[in-house]
């Protein structure tokens, strides 16, 4: 059994684990969520926010990352597969003025673990996954997304050895910011496509 496989039999597990706890109210529905959204917040920036703002203010890297994410991620020192598992195929997706790019694993929960830490149970339900691919705009709304009738939507569908990373659009007012104060401004989700990054508050 591959590193991968063994992956997603524990994912499983602690999904069922969870949602039982769940219903038998041991824990309150998304209460491990939040959890999750502390530890994640505590350990800002992400990785993946580290690559996104880097990409915003150098084009030669901005060129690199959208050519072969893996390397890129790389010559910063990051690494992109799991640990003890071969190669894993990692490919970053633009948002532009035309395209809003999601990203979902439809047959499991196939995320870049190494970039942005742990997925949100939401990730791994099965209604994200079948209805992202479906209605993203509508999926897309419920997350506080709106995307203009005029931009395309494109869903990606990550495997276990194609994972994949959004960059986002650099927000406007940012000007000022430099690539550490733009880090900060990149979330989890932001990365996973379901939201932008919004203008620093
Ligand atoms: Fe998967």
């Amino acid at each position: 059994m591959t590193a991968d496989a063994v992956n997603e039999r524990i994912n499983r597990r602690v999904a069922v684990l969870e949602r039982l706890l769940e219903e038998k109210g041991v824990i309150a529905a998304g209460e491990l969520d939040v959890v999750i959204d502390g530890f994640l917040a505590r350990a800002m920036p992400l990785n993946g926010a580290r690559l996104v703002a880097r990409a915003w203010v150098d084009d030669g890297f901005r060129s690199a990352l959208l050519e072969d994410a893996g390397a890129a991620a790389a010559s910063l020192g990051m690494p992109v597969g799991p640990a003890g598992h071969g190669e894993v195929d990692l490919r970053a997706v633009e948002n532009t003025a035309a395209v809003h790019n999601v990203v979902v694993c439809t047959l499991c929960s196939c995320y870049p673990l190494r970039l942005l830490g742990t997925p949100p149970t939401w990730y791994k339900d099965a209604a994200y996954r079948s209805r992202v691919v479906r209605d993203p705009r509508g999926v897309l709304a419920e997350f506080g997304t709106t995307i203009a009738p005029d931009r395309d939507v494109t869903v990606w569908d990550s495997t276990s050895h194609v994972r994949y990373l959004v960059l986002p659009m650099r927000p406007a007012g940012t000007e000022g910011l430099d690539e550490n104060g733009l880090a900060r401004l990149v979330r989890r989700d932001a990365l996973i496509g379901v939201t932008e990054v919004p203008p620093p508050s």
